[in-house]
Formats: C-alpha cells, sequence, structure tokens
C-alpha cells in the first residue's frame, strides 16, 4: 500500500481548482507530474551548481560534472546496464529512437530488401524514424498486426520473422494507447534467433515497470524523462556497449569527438560519442533525482496502486451503456474507451469542465486508430500519485457528460 496522503503532499500541482473542482489528473501517459524532491534538485542545480561539463577545470564545472556522471550511474544501476558507459542521455525518447534509427541507417548494416519490423501498436515516434531510414537504405518497413483485444499477433509475427531479412524489430514495451503489455522478453529472443536487432521504446513503461535491459535482452531501449516524473527535454538510450562502440555517431559537434583537424575527426568513445553539443545537465540530474524518489516508493509496490486503479476504472465505467474498452483487461498505464454517441473530444471537453484532465484524440498512432476504424478515444492514464477518489470522480464526470452529449 501507497502512502498515498504523504505522496500528495510531494506533487504540489495536484493541490489546485480547475472551473471550481478539485484537479483530478489522469493525462499522465501524456507527461507526469513532478515531485518536490525534483524540482528542488533542480533549483539546486541552477542556485549552486550551473556551469558547463566536462571541459572546465574550476570547482563549478566539476560539481556539475560529478552531479551529471552520477546520474549517469543512477541510471545504469536502474536499468541493471552493464556499465554506465552504456547510458547515453538524450533529450527523450523520440530523439533516442531517432538517433538508433538514424545511425543504423548510416551503419552499413542495413541493405535494399531488408526489413525493419515495428508494431500496430506504435507511436508515431517508433513509425516515422523507421520510415525515414527505409526511404534512405531502401529496406521495407513491416507491421506485426494486433488481434481486437488490442494484444500483438503473435502468429503473425513469427511469420515476419521467417522471412530472415528483418534487420531491427522496434517494439513498444507497453501501449500508449491501448495499456497493452507487450511480451518484450519473449519477443526479443523470438527476433534475436532470426537474427534481429532489438529496440524496445519503453517510454511508457519506465513509470510502471521496474526495468532489467539484461533480463529482457534488447539491444536498445529508450525512454524518457518527463514520464518517469522528471522534466521534459531529458531522456535516456540504453545500448548494448559491442554496439555502441560499433555504429556511427548520430550529430556531429562538441564533446562527440576524440581530435579534429579540418581533414579528419576521431571520435569519442561512447557514451559520449553520441552526446555531441552541451546537454540537458540540469535535466539528467533531474532524471537521477526522479529515479531514487520512484525507488524510495518501490515500483512493484507503484505498479500494483496502479493496477488497482486501472481495474476498478474498468469496472466503475463498465456499466455505461455503449462504452467500448480497447486493449486486454490486464492493461497498464492506460485506460482508453469511446462511447457510443458522445464523440471522444466532446467528452474529453466537458470532463474537463468538470476537474478532471484525460487524454482525447489518436495519442500518436493514427495507424492503430484506423486499425479499428476510428479517430480516437477518450484516454484516461495512471500514476503513483492517483488516488481511488480520482477514479470515482473519472466515473462521476464521465456519466454527467455522457447525460450531457445523448
Ligand atoms: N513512445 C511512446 C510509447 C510514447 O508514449 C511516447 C510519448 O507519448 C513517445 C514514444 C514519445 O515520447 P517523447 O515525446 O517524450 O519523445
Amino acid at each position: 500500500m501507497l502512502d498515498l496522503e504523504t505522496i500528495l503532499q510531494d506533487f504540489l500541482i495536484l493541490d489546485q481548482s480547475v472551473n471550481g473542482r478539485r484537479l483530478v489528473y489522469l493525462d499522465n501517459a501524456a507527461t507526469t507530474q513532478k515531485p518536490l524532491a525534483v524540482m528542488l534538485t533542480s533549483r539546486h542545480y541552477y542556485e549552486a551548481v550551473n556551469a558547463n561539463i566536462h571541459r572546465g577545470t574550476h570547482k563549478l564545472a566539476r560539481t556539475a560534472t560529478e552531479a551529471f556522471e552520477k546520474a549517469r550511474q543512477t541510471v545504469a544501476t536502474h536499468l541493471n546496464a552493464a556499465s554506465a558507459d552504456e547510458v547515453v542521455f538524450t533529450s527523450g525518447t523520440t530523439a533516442g529512437i531517432n538517433l538508433v534509427s538514424s545511425s543504423l541507417a548510416r551503419s552499413g548494416r542495413i541493405s535494399p530488401g531488408d526489413e525493419v519490423l515495428i508494431s500496430a501498436l506504435e507511436h508515431h515516434s517508433n513509425i516515422v524514424p523507421w520510415q525515414m531510414l527505409c526511404q534512405q537504405t531502401g529496406a521495407n518497413l513491416k507491421i506485426i498486426p494486433c488481434h481486437e483485444d488490442g494484444t500483438l499477433d503473435r502468429e503473425a509475427f513469427r511469420g515476419l520473422l521467417a522471412s530472415g531479412r528483418v534487420k531491427i524489430l522496434a517494439l513498444t514495451w507497453i501501449s500508449n494507447a491501448f495499456g497493452t503489455v507487450n511480451p518484450v522478453v519473449e519477443m526479443t529472443h523470438a527476433a534475436h534467433h532470426a537474427g534481429a536487432l532489438v529496440l524496445i521504446d519503453a517510454a511508457q513503461a519506465i513509470a510502471h515497470l521496474p526495468t532489467d535491459v539484461q533480463a529482457i535482452g534488447a539491444d536498445f531501449l529508450v525512454f524518457s524523462g518527463h514520464k518517469l516524473y522528471s522534466t521534459t527535454g531529458s531522456g535516456v538510450l540504453w545500448g548494448r556497449e559491442s554496439l555502441l562502440q560499433e555504429l556511427p555517431p548520430w550529430q556531429g559537434g562538441g564533446e562527440m569527438i576524440s581530435e579534429v583537424t579540418f581533414e579528419k575527426t576521431t571520435y569519442n568513445d561512447p557514451p559520449f560519442k553520441f552526446e555531441a553539443g552541451t546537454p540537458n545537465i540540469e535535466g539528467a540530474i533531474a532524471l537521477g533525482a526522479a529515479i531514487d524518489y520512484v525507488n524510495d516508493i518501490g515500483l512493484p509496490a507503484i505498479h500494483e496502486h496502479e493496477m488497482t486503479l486501472i481495474r476498478r476504472a474498468a469496472e466503475v465505467l463498465g456499466d455505461i451503456p455503449g462504452i467500448r474498452f480497447y486493449g486486454p483487461a490486464d492493461r497498464s498505464g492506460s485506460l482508453s474507451f469511446n462511447i457510443e454517441g458522445a464523440h471522444h473530444f466532446d467528452l474529453g471537453t466537458l470532463m474537463d469542465q468538470m476537474g478532471v484532465a484525460v487524454r482525447t484524440g489518436h495519442h500518436c498512432c493514427q495507424p492503430l486508430m484506423s486499425r479499428f476504424g476510428i479517430t480516437g478515444t477518450v484516454r484516461a492514464s495512471f500514476a503513483l500519485y492517483n488516488t481511488q477518489a480520482d477514479v470515482d470522480a473519472l466515473a462521476d464526470v464521465t456519466r454527467k457528460a455522457v447525460d450531457m452529449l445523448r
């Protein structure tokens, strides 16, 4: 059981009213709120430390560098990475995927006719960069279809791997649109068996499940700090060290070099090879604080709490006539639904007027929406600070909004 009374004191933003009602924040899949510990870490950084890292000899530069590298170690430990050198700081999930796809496109590993495998559940961030790679290399994008319940068709997956041409599988761990939890260990194993690399999009999973990159066995894993109770503009690419050594850099600039002449440049070792320019120093340090915060509470306890809320939400909303939920019953993080006779956008707008923040629309998953013949859904997404009272408010305002629209 989480100590919600204490936890709520850490999230000052939640203590406010919207349209005269207590704010109920259920848009956590888009971004999470930040605990005081993270905000104080950011503030302390700018009040007492701020300096550029790695190159300075003065005190502030040394302190900033130490804090930045300590955050890298915190991330590495959290992910159970073999080494902190496998942790590349990025600006977020999108940047991490673009880094890997751009680097792979120039690596010589992908030839015309090769295949890139993604799933029907992917966020646009895990679709478009691969389309760009295919345009550059002549590879073909292949899609693992999903069933009506929003789970992936594993037989079709095995069939797609059988082509023997798949060079990389890029797969979301938890679907941001439907909450489907993909069996990443099993799918990674199968993809490796077929000779493909594997990238896991952990943008959603990172806040809900303990992440052990060695147990998953993939080659790359990406996530954003802002979905893990940290600030926007920071994120992580974890990559297997041998691959980070082998792959060419993404962007060129300061920090990623070993030696530069006008004729030729030699590159720094990973992770620095992939961190061109001044990084988001405060963001990385704040991410370290967010990870400490989450681990003090414990991800297994957080997950259990969120699962109780999400199951209860499905139960109390379930008897609204004409409601359809998307995704399987054991969904995690997000609960997506439509209600006959009430457009998702109108529902979301009315719910906001009653103080409940949900997301409506396609959730950056237009191909998935097309697959289900819809333009979008209402999505309530949960975090560690949500309560039973939030679920009750969700059910109450959804019913009221439906009554107004019908
Ligand atoms: N992948 C998934 C599954 C997501 O949910 C998101 C954001 O919603 C992204 C990728 C992109 O994350 P960001 O915008 O932080 O780069």
